[in-house]
Protein backbone atom coordinates (compact mmCIF):
# COMPACT_ATOMS: atom_id res chain seq x y z
CA UNK A 1 0.00 0.00 0.00
CA UNK A 2 1.04 3.33 -0.87
CA UNK A 3 0.61 6.26 1.98
CA UNK A 4 -0.19 9.90 0.54
CA UNK A 5 -0.08 12.63 3.26
CA UNK A 6 -0.47 16.36 3.06
CA UNK A 7 -2.82 15.88 -0.09
CA UNK A 8 -5.11 19.64 0.16
CA UNK A 9 -8.76 19.69 -0.89
CA UNK A 10 -10.72 22.71 -1.12
CA UNK A 11 -13.74 22.42 1.34
CA UNK A 12 -17.08 21.24 -0.64
CA UNK A 13 -14.93 18.79 -3.53
CA UNK A 14 -16.61 15.16 -4.21
CA UNK A 15 -15.16 12.19 -3.38
CA UNK A 16 -14.73 11.47 -7.24
CA UNK A 17 -12.64 14.47 -7.05
CA UNK A 18 -10.36 13.27 -4.35
CA UNK A 19 -9.85 10.42 -6.48
CA UNK A 20 -8.76 11.99 -9.05
CA UNK A 21 -6.45 13.39 -7.74
CA UNK A 22 -5.20 10.48 -5.72
CA UNK A 23 -5.21 9.15 -9.21
CA UNK A 24 -2.89 12.14 -11.01
CA UNK A 25 0.02 11.84 -8.02
CA UNK A 26 0.63 8.34 -8.55
CA UNK A 27 0.01 8.37 -12.47
CA UNK A 28 -2.61 5.95 -12.37
CA UNK A 29 -5.19 6.27 -15.62
CA UNK A 30 -8.87 6.39 -15.01
CA UNK A 31 -9.42 3.21 -16.64
CA UNK A 32 -7.43 0.92 -13.87
CA UNK A 33 -8.48 -0.33 -10.57
CA UNK A 34 -7.69 0.84 -7.58
CA UNK A 35 -8.46 0.68 -3.78
CA UNK A 36 -8.33 3.75 -1.63
CA UNK A 37 -8.81 4.90 2.02
CA UNK A 38 -9.04 7.55 3.86
CA UNK A 39 -7.04 7.38 7.12
CA UNK A 40 -7.07 10.61 7.97
CA UNK A 41 -8.96 14.23 7.51
CA UNK A 42 -8.25 17.68 8.80
CA UNK A 43 -9.13 20.60 8.66
CA UNK A 44 -7.13 23.92 7.71
CA UNK A 45 -8.74 27.15 9.24
CA UNK A 46 -5.18 29.49 8.66
CA UNK A 47 -6.56 31.40 5.95
CA UNK A 48 -10.18 32.51 6.05
CA UNK A 49 -10.68 32.58 2.17
CA UNK A 50 -9.15 29.47 1.65
CA UNK A 51 -10.50 26.79 3.88
CA UNK A 52 -9.25 23.19 2.86
CA UNK A 53 -9.16 19.74 3.63
CA UNK A 54 -5.96 17.71 4.55
CA UNK A 55 -6.00 13.81 3.76
CA UNK A 56 -3.91 11.20 4.36
CA UNK A 57 -5.09 8.16 2.31
CA UNK A 58 -3.69 4.98 1.61
CA UNK A 59 -4.18 3.57 -1.69
CA UNK A 60 -3.89 -0.69 -2.97
CA UNK A 61 -3.54 -0.69 -6.79
CA UNK A 62 -4.25 -3.43 -8.77
CA UNK A 63 -0.52 -3.78 -10.67
CA UNK A 64 2.04 -3.97 -7.91
CA UNK A 65 4.85 -3.13 -9.98
CA UNK A 66 3.12 -0.05 -10.80
CA UNK A 67 2.28 0.49 -6.99
CA UNK A 68 6.07 0.51 -6.72
CA UNK A 69 6.78 2.92 -9.65
CA UNK A 70 4.03 5.67 -8.07
CA UNK A 71 6.40 5.37 -4.99
CA UNK A 72 9.32 5.98 -6.97
CA UNK A 73 8.15 8.54 -8.51
CA UNK A 74 7.91 10.41 -4.96
CA UNK A 75 10.40 13.08 -5.71
CA UNK A 76 8.55 14.94 -8.77
CA UNK A 77 5.12 14.45 -7.42
CA UNK A 78 6.17 15.98 -4.00
CA UNK A 79 7.19 19.03 -5.84
CA UNK A 80 4.07 19.27 -8.24
CA UNK A 81 1.39 18.50 -5.32
CA UNK A 82 3.27 19.26 -2.21
CA UNK A 83 2.54 15.49 -1.09
CA UNK A 84 4.15 12.78 0.71
CA UNK A 85 4.80 9.44 -0.29
CA UNK A 86 5.91 6.62 1.62
CA UNK A 87 4.97 2.75 1.61
CA UNK A 88 2.48 1.84 3.98
CA UNK A 89 2.67 -0.97 7.12
CA UNK A 90 -0.51 -2.15 8.00
CA UNK A 91 -1.14 -0.97 11.47
CA UNK A 92 -3.25 -3.78 13.20
CA UNK A 93 -4.06 -4.49 17.17
CA UNK A 94 -3.34 -7.91 18.31
CA UNK A 95 -4.67 -9.23 21.77
CA UNK A 96 -1.71 -11.88 23.31
CA UNK A 97 -1.38 -15.41 23.10
CA UNK A 98 -3.06 -16.96 26.74
CA UNK A 99 -1.22 -17.42 29.73
CA UNK A 100 -1.12 -20.97 31.50
CA UNK A 101 -2.43 -20.47 34.76
CA UNK A 102 -5.95 -21.37 35.36
CA UNK A 103 -8.78 -19.28 37.13
CA UNK A 104 -10.67 -20.60 39.88
CA UNK A 105 -13.55 -17.73 39.06
CA UNK A 106 -14.85 -15.74 36.55
CA UNK A 107 -12.91 -12.20 36.66
CA UNK A 108 -15.27 -9.41 38.06
CA UNK A 109 -15.49 -5.91 36.31
CA UNK A 110 -16.85 -3.20 38.50
CA UNK A 111 -18.33 -0.42 36.62
CA UNK A 112 -19.47 -0.67 32.79
CA UNK A 113 -17.95 2.80 31.68
CA UNK A 114 -15.72 3.18 28.52
CA UNK A 115 -12.55 1.07 30.69
CA UNK A 116 -15.29 -1.70 31.86
CA UNK A 117 -16.80 -2.22 29.25
CA UNK A 118 -13.88 -2.05 26.84
CA UNK A 119 -11.91 -4.47 28.91
CA UNK A 120 -15.32 -7.16 29.22
CA UNK A 121 -15.33 -6.68 25.71
CA UNK A 122 -12.09 -8.18 25.00
CA UNK A 123 -11.83 -10.60 27.91
CA UNK A 124 -15.60 -11.81 26.72
CA UNK A 125 -13.90 -12.02 23.34
CA UNK A 126 -11.30 -14.16 24.11
CA UNK A 127 -12.85 -16.66 26.50
CA UNK A 128 -12.71 -15.15 30.09
CA UNK A 129 -16.55 -15.11 30.80
CA UNK A 130 -16.62 -11.78 32.56
CA UNK A 131 -19.14 -10.86 34.98
CA UNK A 132 -19.60 -7.11 34.98
CA UNK A 133 -21.55 -5.45 38.06
CA UNK A 134 -22.78 -1.89 37.11
CA UNK A 135 -24.88 -0.13 39.96
CA UNK A 136 -26.98 1.75 37.42
CA UNK A 137 -29.44 0.77 34.45
CA UNK A 138 -29.25 -0.70 31.19
CA UNK A 139 -28.47 2.40 28.57
CA UNK A 140 -32.42 2.27 27.64
CA UNK A 141 -33.95 2.83 31.01
CA UNK A 142 -30.94 4.85 32.13
CA UNK A 143 -31.74 7.68 29.32
CA UNK A 144 -35.26 7.74 30.69
CA UNK A 145 -34.34 8.49 34.40
CA UNK A 146 -31.43 11.12 33.52
CA UNK A 147 -34.45 12.87 31.40
CA UNK A 148 -37.03 12.51 34.34
CA UNK A 149 -34.02 14.08 36.41
CA UNK A 150 -33.69 16.87 34.33
CA UNK A 151 -37.14 17.54 33.96
CA UNK A 152 -37.81 17.09 37.48
CA UNK A 153 -34.77 17.31 39.95
CA UNK A 154 -35.38 14.04 41.05
CA UNK A 155 -32.07 12.31 41.55
CA UNK A 156 -31.19 8.57 41.37
CA UNK A 157 -28.24 8.26 43.48
CA UNK A 158 -27.35 4.86 41.81
CA UNK A 159 -28.06 6.20 38.12
CA UNK A 160 -27.62 9.37 36.61
CA UNK A 161 -25.34 11.34 34.38
CA UNK A 162 -22.31 9.76 36.24
CA UNK A 163 -23.67 5.93 36.76
CA UNK A 164 -25.17 3.44 34.89
CA UNK A 165 -24.63 1.39 31.69
CA UNK A 166 -22.27 3.30 29.40
CA UNK A 167 -20.87 5.59 32.62
CA UNK A 168 -20.07 9.20 32.61
CA UNK A 169 -19.13 8.94 28.87
CA UNK A 170 -22.92 8.31 27.55
CA UNK A 171 -24.45 11.40 28.05
CA UNK A 172 -21.72 13.46 26.22
CA UNK A 173 -20.45 15.07 23.32
CA UNK A 174 -18.33 11.63 22.84
CA UNK A 175 -15.28 13.35 21.77
CA UNK A 176 -12.98 10.73 21.23
CA UNK A 177 -9.64 12.34 20.84
CA UNK A 178 -6.65 10.89 22.89
CA UNK A 179 -3.55 12.31 23.41
CA UNK A 180 -2.09 9.13 24.59
CA UNK A 181 0.28 7.63 21.82
CA UNK A 182 0.41 3.62 22.02
CA UNK A 183 2.28 1.69 19.92
CA UNK A 184 0.58 -1.63 20.02
CA UNK A 185 -2.49 0.25 18.17
CA UNK A 186 -5.60 0.05 20.86
CA UNK A 187 -6.44 3.46 20.29
CA UNK A 188 -7.38 2.24 17.08
CA UNK A 189 -9.28 -0.74 18.13
CA UNK A 190 -11.21 1.25 20.17
CA UNK A 191 -12.19 3.23 17.62
CA UNK A 192 -12.96 0.07 14.99
CA UNK A 193 -14.99 -1.45 18.08
CA UNK A 194 -17.29 1.51 18.17
CA UNK A 195 -17.91 1.47 14.46
CA UNK A 196 -18.63 -2.43 14.71
CA UNK A 197 -21.25 -1.64 17.48
CA UNK A 198 -22.61 1.25 15.08
CA UNK A 199 -20.71 4.39 15.20
CA UNK A 200 -20.01 6.27 12.38
CA UNK A 201 -17.65 5.33 10.12
CA UNK A 202 -15.79 8.96 9.69
CA UNK A 203 -14.64 8.40 13.48
CA UNK A 204 -11.96 5.83 11.64
CA UNK A 205 -9.95 8.91 10.10
CA UNK A 206 -11.62 12.37 11.46
CA UNK A 207 -8.58 14.21 13.11
CA UNK A 208 -11.34 15.34 16.25
CA UNK A 209 -13.55 12.13 16.15
CA UNK A 210 -16.71 12.55 17.75
CA UNK A 211 -19.98 10.36 18.29
CA UNK A 212 -22.70 12.42 20.18
CA UNK A 213 -25.06 11.04 22.65
CA UNK A 214 -27.39 9.56 20.46
CA UNK A 215 -24.80 7.47 18.90
CA UNK A 216 -23.78 6.29 22.22
CA UNK A 217 -27.00 5.44 23.82
CA UNK A 218 -26.91 2.69 21.15
CA UNK A 219 -23.48 1.87 20.89
CA UNK A 220 -23.05 0.61 24.72
CA UNK A 221 -26.18 -1.31 24.36
CA UNK A 222 -24.84 -3.31 21.30
CA UNK A 223 -21.73 -3.77 23.05
CA UNK A 224 -23.12 -5.63 25.91
CA UNK A 225 -25.13 -7.46 23.71
CA UNK A 226 -21.94 -8.81 22.06
CA UNK A 227 -20.45 -9.22 25.69
CA UNK A 228 -22.81 -11.56 26.21
CA UNK A 229 -23.39 -13.49 23.17
CA UNK A 230 -19.35 -14.65 23.80
CA UNK A 231 -20.53 -15.71 27.40
CA UNK A 232 -19.83 -13.06 29.54
CA UNK A 233 -22.69 -11.44 31.60
CA UNK A 234 -23.56 -8.00 33.12
CA UNK A 235 -25.33 -7.49 35.28
CA UNK A 236 -27.48 -3.80 36.75
CA UNK A 237 -28.28 -2.69 39.98
CA UNK A 238 -25.59 -4.26 41.11
CA UNK A 239 -23.46 -2.10 43.71
CA UNK A 240 -20.51 -3.41 45.21
CA UNK A 241 -20.52 -2.24 48.41
CA UNK A 242 -17.29 -4.11 49.97
CA UNK A 243 -14.08 -5.89 48.45
CA UNK A 244 -13.63 -9.28 50.48
CA UNK A 245 -9.32 -10.27 51.49
CA UNK A 246 -7.22 -12.34 53.24
CA UNK A 247 -3.69 -11.94 54.49
CA UNK A 248 -1.90 -14.57 52.76
CA UNK A 249 2.05 -15.41 52.93
CA UNK A 250 1.90 -13.84 49.42
CA UNK A 251 0.16 -10.43 51.08
CA UNK A 252 -3.23 -9.36 51.02
CA UNK A 253 -4.76 -11.07 48.15
CA UNK A 254 -8.55 -10.41 47.40
CA UNK A 255 -11.29 -12.91 47.94
CA UNK A 256 -14.58 -11.48 46.69
CA UNK A 257 -16.75 -9.20 46.07
CA UNK A 258 -19.95 -8.13 48.55
CA UNK A 259 -23.03 -6.49 46.85
CA UNK A 260 -25.59 -3.56 48.35
CA UNK A 261 -27.99 -6.77 49.00
CA UNK A 262 -25.82 -8.84 50.77
CA UNK A 263 -24.72 -11.50 48.07
CA UNK A 264 -21.02 -12.53 48.17
CA UNK A 265 -19.51 -12.82 44.43
CA UNK A 266 -16.39 -15.56 45.16
CA UNK A 267 -13.73 -13.85 42.55
CA UNK A 268 -9.46 -13.76 43.16
CA UNK A 269 -9.91 -10.68 39.95
CA UNK A 270 -11.60 -8.04 40.18
CA UNK A 271 -11.08 -5.03 37.62
CA UNK A 272 -12.06 -1.40 39.63
CA UNK A 273 -13.17 0.32 37.12
CA UNK A 274 -16.26 2.51 38.91
CA UNK A 275 -15.05 5.92 37.43
CA UNK A 276 -13.96 9.60 39.38
CA UNK A 277 -17.43 9.73 40.90
CA UNK A 278 -17.06 6.31 42.96
CA UNK A 279 -16.88 8.74 46.28
CA UNK A 280 -18.38 5.79 48.75
CA UNK A 281 -15.99 3.00 46.98
CA UNK A 282 -12.97 5.65 47.28
CA UNK A 283 -14.01 5.67 51.15
CA UNK A 284 -14.37 2.16 51.19
CA UNK A 285 -10.74 1.58 49.70
CA UNK A 286 -9.43 3.42 52.47
CA UNK A 287 -10.45 0.59 54.96
CA UNK A 288 -8.36 -1.66 52.80
CA UNK A 289 -4.37 -2.31 52.53
CA UNK A 290 -4.70 -0.71 49.20
CA UNK A 291 -2.54 2.47 48.78
CA UNK A 292 -4.13 5.50 47.39
CA UNK A 293 -2.70 8.90 46.58
CA UNK A 294 -4.45 12.31 46.07
CA UNK A 295 -4.19 13.86 42.98
CA UNK A 296 -4.35 17.02 40.89
CA UNK A 297 -7.66 18.03 39.08
CA UNK A 298 -8.99 20.65 37.85
CA UNK A 299 -11.52 23.28 38.43
CA UNK A 300 -14.27 26.17 37.27
CA UNK A 301 -17.17 26.67 35.38
CA UNK A 302 -18.70 26.06 32.25
CA UNK A 303 -19.27 28.65 29.74
CA UNK A 304 -21.99 29.26 26.50
CA UNK A 305 -21.37 31.64 23.92
CA UNK A 306 -23.28 31.59 20.51
CA UNK A 307 -21.68 29.23 18.16
CA UNK A 308 -21.93 31.12 15.24
CA UNK A 309 -19.78 33.53 17.09
CA UNK A 310 -17.19 30.95 17.17
CA UNK A 311 -17.96 29.39 13.59
CA UNK A 312 -17.30 33.25 12.68
CA UNK A 313 -14.04 33.64 14.23
CA UNK A 314 -12.96 29.81 13.58
CA UNK A 315 -13.78 29.40 9.73
CA UNK A 316 -14.89 32.91 8.54
CA UNK A 317 -18.30 34.00 8.44
CA UNK A 318 -18.99 32.64 5.02
CA UNK A 319 -17.84 29.24 5.92
CA UNK A 320 -19.52 26.48 4.07
CA UNK A 321 -22.20 24.14 6.19
CA UNK A 322 -20.60 21.05 5.61
CA UNK A 323 -17.93 22.22 8.11
CA UNK A 324 -20.73 22.04 10.67
CA UNK A 325 -19.93 23.85 14.62
CA UNK A 326 -16.30 24.70 15.40
CA UNK A 327 -14.75 23.21 18.33
CA UNK A 328 -11.81 25.75 20.08
CA UNK A 329 -9.59 24.69 22.63
CA UNK A 330 -7.59 27.42 24.59
CA UNK A 331 -4.87 27.71 27.03
CA UNK A 332 -3.08 30.59 28.96
CA UNK A 333 -0.63 30.62 31.99
CA UNK A 334 -1.56 33.43 34.31
CA UNK A 335 0.97 35.90 36.27
CA UNK A 336 -0.16 33.79 39.53
CA UNK A 337 1.32 30.71 37.85
CA UNK A 338 -1.42 28.75 37.35
CA UNK A 339 -2.71 27.51 34.14
CA UNK A 340 -6.27 27.77 32.87
CA UNK A 341 -7.69 26.12 29.83
CA UNK A 342 -10.82 25.14 28.54
CA UNK A 343 -12.11 21.62 28.92
CA UNK A 344 -14.21 19.02 27.09
CA UNK A 345 -15.89 21.45 24.40
CA UNK A 346 -18.96 20.83 23.32
CA UNK A 347 -19.88 22.67 19.64
CA UNK A 348 -23.73 23.03 19.40
CA UNK A 349 -24.04 21.39 22.85
CA UNK A 350 -25.78 21.56 25.98
CA UNK A 351 -24.89 21.87 29.64
CA UNK A 352 -25.97 19.51 31.68
CA UNK A 353 -26.40 18.40 35.33
CA UNK A 354 -24.55 16.19 36.04
CA UNK A 355 -25.12 15.67 39.69
CA UNK A 356 -24.64 12.68 41.51
CA UNK A 357 -25.21 12.89 45.11
CA UNK A 358 -28.28 14.74 46.42
CA UNK A 359 -28.35 18.71 47.36
CA UNK A 360 -25.51 18.39 45.09
CA UNK A 361 -24.88 20.11 41.51
CA UNK A 362 -21.55 19.57 39.20
CA UNK A 363 -22.08 20.59 35.65
CA UNK A 364 -20.77 19.09 32.08
CA UNK A 365 -21.21 19.42 28.25
CA UNK A 366 -23.00 17.39 26.14
CA UNK A 367 -24.44 17.05 22.29
CA UNK A 368 -26.07 14.91 19.58
CA UNK A 369 -24.23 14.02 16.72
CA UNK A 370 -25.49 16.75 14.51
CA UNK A 371 -24.03 19.33 17.49
CA UNK A 372 -26.78 21.86 16.09
CA UNK A 373 -27.84 23.73 19.43
CA UNK A 374 -27.56 27.22 19.09
CA UNK A 375 -24.60 27.17 21.78
CA UNK A 376 -21.21 26.60 21.89
CA UNK A 377 -20.21 25.66 25.58
CA UNK A 378 -17.21 24.67 27.32
CA UNK A 379 -15.31 24.02 30.74
CA UNK A 380 -12.81 26.79 31.23
CA UNK A 381 -10.72 25.46 34.61
CA UNK A 382 -8.15 25.76 36.74
CA UNK A 383 -5.48 22.46 38.07
CA UNK A 384 -5.97 22.34 41.73
CA UNK A 385 -3.25 20.35 43.80
CA UNK A 386 -3.34 18.62 47.08
CA UNK A 387 -1.98 21.61 48.67
CA UNK A 388 -5.20 23.64 47.54
CA UNK A 389 -7.75 21.48 48.71
CA UNK A 390 -6.12 20.13 52.25
CA UNK A 391 -8.25 23.53 53.55
CA UNK A 392 -11.46 21.34 53.25
CA UNK A 393 -9.55 18.13 55.42
CA UNK A 394 -12.73 16.83 57.92
CA UNK A 395 -11.52 15.70 61.17
CA UNK A 396 -11.53 11.94 61.27
CA UNK A 397 -11.31 11.32 57.65
CA UNK A 398 -8.31 9.81 55.78
CA UNK A 399 -6.30 12.86 54.19
CA UNK A 400 -6.48 11.07 50.33
CA UNK A 401 -10.35 11.98 50.73
CA UNK A 402 -10.23 15.65 50.82
CA UNK A 403 -10.45 16.52 47.06
CA UNK A 404 -14.04 14.70 47.41
CA UNK A 405 -14.67 16.84 50.30
CA UNK A 406 -12.92 20.06 48.11
CA UNK A 407 -15.58 19.00 45.37
CA UNK A 408 -18.58 18.29 47.41
CA UNK A 409 -17.90 21.86 49.35
CA UNK A 410 -18.00 23.27 46.11
CA UNK A 411 -21.23 21.44 44.53
CA UNK A 412 -23.44 22.05 47.58
CA UNK A 413 -22.99 25.94 47.26
CA UNK A 414 -23.51 25.68 43.77
CA UNK A 415 -26.97 23.75 44.85
CA UNK A 416 -27.49 26.61 47.20
CA UNK A 417 -26.74 29.11 45.24
CA UNK A 418 -28.98 27.92 42.33
CA UNK A 419 -31.42 27.08 44.49
CA UNK A 420 -31.80 23.66 43.61
CA UNK A 421 -30.61 23.95 39.94
CA UNK A 422 -27.85 24.83 37.94
CA UNK A 423 -27.09 28.55 39.14
CA UNK A 424 -26.37 30.61 35.33
CA UNK A 425 -24.54 33.86 35.40
CA UNK A 426 -23.94 36.48 32.61
CA UNK A 427 -20.00 37.22 32.98
CA UNK A 428 -20.77 40.84 33.08
CA UNK A 429 -22.44 40.03 36.09
CA UNK A 430 -20.22 37.17 37.31
CA UNK A 431 -17.18 40.21 36.91
CA UNK A 432 -19.59 42.70 39.44
CA UNK A 433 -19.45 40.31 41.91
CA UNK A 434 -24.15 40.64 41.52
CA UNK A 435 -26.94 38.34 40.63
CA UNK A 436 -28.39 39.29 37.42
CA UNK A 437 -30.76 38.20 34.33
CA UNK A 438 -29.89 37.24 31.26
CA UNK A 439 -28.72 38.98 28.05
CA UNK A 440 -28.36 38.14 24.47
CA UNK A 441 -27.18 34.61 24.96
CA UNK A 442 -30.35 32.33 26.07
CA UNK A 443 -28.92 29.14 28.06
CA UNK A 444 -28.88 25.95 26.70
CA UNK A 445 -29.52 23.22 29.30
CA UNK A 446 -30.76 20.18 30.25
CA UNK A 447 -31.88 20.86 33.39
CA UNK A 448 -33.05 23.52 35.07
CA UNK A 449 -31.10 26.48 35.64
CA UNK A 450 -30.74 30.37 37.83
CA UNK A 451 -29.87 33.29 37.73
CA UNK A 452 -27.57 33.17 40.58
CA UNK A 453 -24.37 34.57 42.06
CA UNK A 454 -21.50 32.07 41.05
CA UNK A 455 -18.44 33.68 43.06
CA UNK A 456 -19.37 32.21 46.37
CA UNK A 457 -19.34 28.65 44.83
CA UNK A 458 -15.18 28.86 43.86
CA UNK A 459 -12.30 29.83 46.23
CA UNK A 460 -11.47 33.46 45.29
CA UNK A 461 -7.73 32.15 43.78
CA UNK A 462 -10.04 30.04 41.08
CA UNK A 463 -12.98 32.92 40.42
CA UNK A 464 -9.83 35.31 39.83
CA UNK A 465 -8.00 32.97 37.28
CA UNK A 466 -10.88 32.40 35.17
CA UNK A 467 -11.72 36.11 34.91
CA UNK A 468 -8.18 36.40 34.02
CA UNK A 469 -8.40 33.34 31.58
CA UNK A 470 -11.41 34.44 29.95
CA UNK A 471 -9.58 38.07 29.58
CA UNK A 472 -6.72 36.17 27.48
CA UNK A 473 -8.73 34.30 25.60
CA UNK A 474 -10.68 37.21 23.85
CA UNK A 475 -7.38 37.94 22.37
CA UNK A 476 -7.78 34.34 20.69
CA UNK A 477 -11.19 34.96 20.22
CA UNK A 478 -12.72 37.56 19.60
CA UNK A 479 -15.82 38.29 21.29
CA UNK A 480 -14.87 35.27 23.94
CA UNK A 481 -15.20 38.24 27.18
CA UNK A 482 -18.57 39.19 25.66
CA UNK A 483 -20.57 40.33 28.61
CA UNK A 484 -23.98 38.59 28.25
CA UNK A 485 -21.72 35.14 27.81
CA UNK A 486 -22.98 32.71 30.72
CA UNK A 487 -20.90 30.96 33.24
CA UNK A 488 -22.18 27.91 34.96
CA UNK A 489 -21.40 25.67 37.91
CA UNK A 490 -19.51 24.33 39.38
CA UNK A 491 -17.35 22.35 37.10
CA UNK A 492 -15.95 20.19 39.48
CA UNK A 493 -15.71 16.13 37.54
CA UNK A 494 -12.49 16.81 35.68
CA UNK A 495 -10.67 14.17 36.19
CA UNK A 496 -10.30 11.87 39.80
CA UNK A 497 -9.19 13.49 43.14
CA UNK A 498 -7.48 10.26 44.25
CA UNK A 499 -5.02 7.90 42.43
CA UNK A 500 -5.04 4.03 43.04
CA UNK A 501 -1.65 2.34 43.13
CA UNK A 502 -0.88 -0.07 40.55
CA UNK A 503 1.78 -2.01 39.63
CA UNK A 504 3.59 -0.87 36.13
CA UNK A 505 4.09 -4.08 35.15
CA UNK A 506 1.34 -6.45 36.53
CA UNK A 507 -1.11 -3.78 36.66
CA UNK A 508 -2.11 -4.83 40.21
CA UNK A 509 -2.83 -2.94 43.21
CA UNK A 510 -1.27 -3.54 47.12
CA UNK A 511 -4.30 -5.88 47.57
CA UNK A 512 -3.31 -8.93 45.09
CA UNK A 513 -6.01 -9.60 42.65
CA UNK A 514 -7.24 -6.11 42.27
CA UNK A 515 -7.08 -4.27 38.84
CA UNK A 516 -7.10 -0.43 39.35
CA UNK A 517 -8.44 0.60 36.25
CA UNK A 518 -9.64 3.94 33.93
CA UNK A 519 -10.54 7.25 34.87
CA UNK A 520 -11.34 6.65 38.70
CA UNK A 521 -8.31 4.78 39.30
CA UNK A 522 -6.33 7.99 37.91
CA UNK A 523 -5.21 5.89 34.65
CA UNK A 524 -7.40 7.70 31.90
CA UNK A 525 -8.78 11.20 31.22
CA UNK A 526 -11.84 10.29 28.88
CA UNK A 527 -13.79 7.79 26.92
CA UNK A 528 -11.05 6.92 24.66
CA UNK A 529 -8.18 6.66 27.42
CA UNK A 530 -10.68 5.12 29.59
CA UNK A 531 -11.53 2.32 27.18
CA UNK A 532 -7.75 1.64 26.24
CA UNK A 533 -6.93 1.39 29.40
CA UNK A 534 -9.43 -1.44 30.12
CA UNK A 535 -7.89 -3.29 27.02
CA UNK A 536 -4.66 -3.20 28.81
CA UNK A 537 -5.72 -4.36 31.71
CA UNK A 538 -7.75 -7.02 29.53
CA UNK A 539 -4.62 -7.82 27.91
CA UNK A 540 -2.59 -8.04 31.09
CA UNK A 541 -4.84 -10.09 32.79
CA UNK A 542 -4.95 -13.03 29.50
CA UNK A 543 -0.79 -13.05 29.09
CA UNK A 544 -1.13 -14.72 33.12
CA UNK A 545 -4.11 -16.51 32.66
CA UNK A 546 -5.94 -19.12 30.73
CA UNK A 547 -9.24 -18.84 29.33
CA UNK A 548 -11.85 -19.52 31.85
CA UNK A 549 -12.97 -23.15 31.05
CA UNK A 550 -15.79 -23.81 34.25
P1 LIG B 1 -17.02 5.94 34.19
O1 LIG B 1 -17.43 6.25 32.81
O2 LIG B 1 -17.25 6.95 35.23
O3 LIG B 1 -17.77 4.58 34.57
C1 LIG B 1 -17.78 4.06 35.86
C2 LIG B 1 -18.99 3.15 36.02
O4 LIG B 1 -18.84 2.42 37.22
C3 LIG B 1 -20.30 3.91 36.16
O5 LIG B 1 -21.22 3.43 35.23
C4 LIG B 1 -20.76 3.64 37.59
O6 LIG B 1 -22.16 3.54 37.72
C5 LIG B 1 -20.10 2.32 37.88
N1 LIG B 1 -19.84 2.11 39.30
C6 LIG B 1 -19.19 2.95 40.15
N2 LIG B 1 -19.12 2.41 41.37
C7 LIG B 1 -19.74 1.20 41.32
C8 LIG B 1 -19.98 0.18 42.28
N3 LIG B 1 -19.57 0.30 43.54
N4 LIG B 1 -20.64 -0.92 41.87
C9 LIG B 1 -21.08 -1.07 40.59
N5 LIG B 1 -20.87 -0.11 39.64
C10 LIG B 1 -20.20 1.00 40.00
N6 LIG B 1 -14.88 12.27 27.76
C11 LIG B 1 -14.48 12.33 26.49
O7 LIG B 1 -13.45 11.74 26.14
N7 LIG B 1 -15.20 13.03 25.56
C12 LIG B 1 -16.34 13.69 25.88
O8 LIG B 1 -16.95 14.30 25.01
C13 LIG B 1 -16.78 13.63 27.22
N8 LIG B 1 -17.91 14.28 27.60
C14 LIG B 1 -18.40 14.06 28.86
C15 LIG B 1 -19.65 14.58 29.18
C16 LIG B 1 -20.23 14.33 30.42
C17 LIG B 1 -21.61 14.85 30.71
C18 LIG B 1 -19.51 13.58 31.38
C19 LIG B 1 -20.11 13.32 32.73
C20 LIG B 1 -18.25 13.08 31.08
C21 LIG B 1 -17.69 13.30 29.81
N9 LIG B 1 -16.44 12.79 29.45
C22 LIG B 1 -16.02 12.89 28.15
C23 LIG B 1 -15.61 12.05 30.40
C24 LIG B 1 -15.76 10.55 30.17
O9 LIG B 1 -17.10 10.22 30.20
C25 LIG B 1 -14.98 9.78 31.23
O10 LIG B 1 -13.63 10.14 31.10
C26 LIG B 1 -15.11 8.27 31.03
O11 LIG B 1 -16.45 7.88 31.01
C27 LIG B 1 -14.37 7.54 32.14
O12 LIG B 1 -14.55 6.17 31.96
P2 LIG B 1 -14.47 5.09 33.12
O13 LIG B 1 -14.95 3.83 32.54
O14 LIG B 1 -13.12 5.14 33.72
O15 LIG B 1 -15.49 5.58 34.26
Amino acid sequence: MIRISQIKMPVGHSRQQLENKIRRILSVHGNEEIRWTIVRKSIDARRKDHLQYIYTVEVLVSDEKKTIEGAEKRDRNRKSYGVVLSLARPETYSFPAPGKKELAHRPVIVGSGPAGLFCGWMLAQHGYRPLILEQGDRAESRKEKVNQFWESGKLDPDCNVQFGEGGAGTFSDGKLNTGVKDKNNRNQEVLNIFVRCGGPEEILYDARPHLGTDHLVNIVSSMRKQIEEWGGEVRFRARMTELLWKKREEGSVLTGIKLSGGEIIETDLCILACGHSARETFRMLTALPVLLEPKSFAVGLRIEHPQKMINDCQYGPDAPEELGAAPYKLAQTLPNGRGVYSFCMCPGGYVVNAASEPEKIAVNGMSYHGRDSENANSALVVSVHPEDFSAFHKAGEPSVLDGIAFQRAMEAAAFRQGQGVVPVQRLEDFRKNRVGGIGTVRPVHKGGWNCANLRPVLPDYLAASLEEGVEAFDRKIHGFSMDDALFSGVESRTSSPIRITRDPHNFQSSLKGLYPCGEGAGYAGGITSAAMDGIRIAEAIAAEYAPFQK
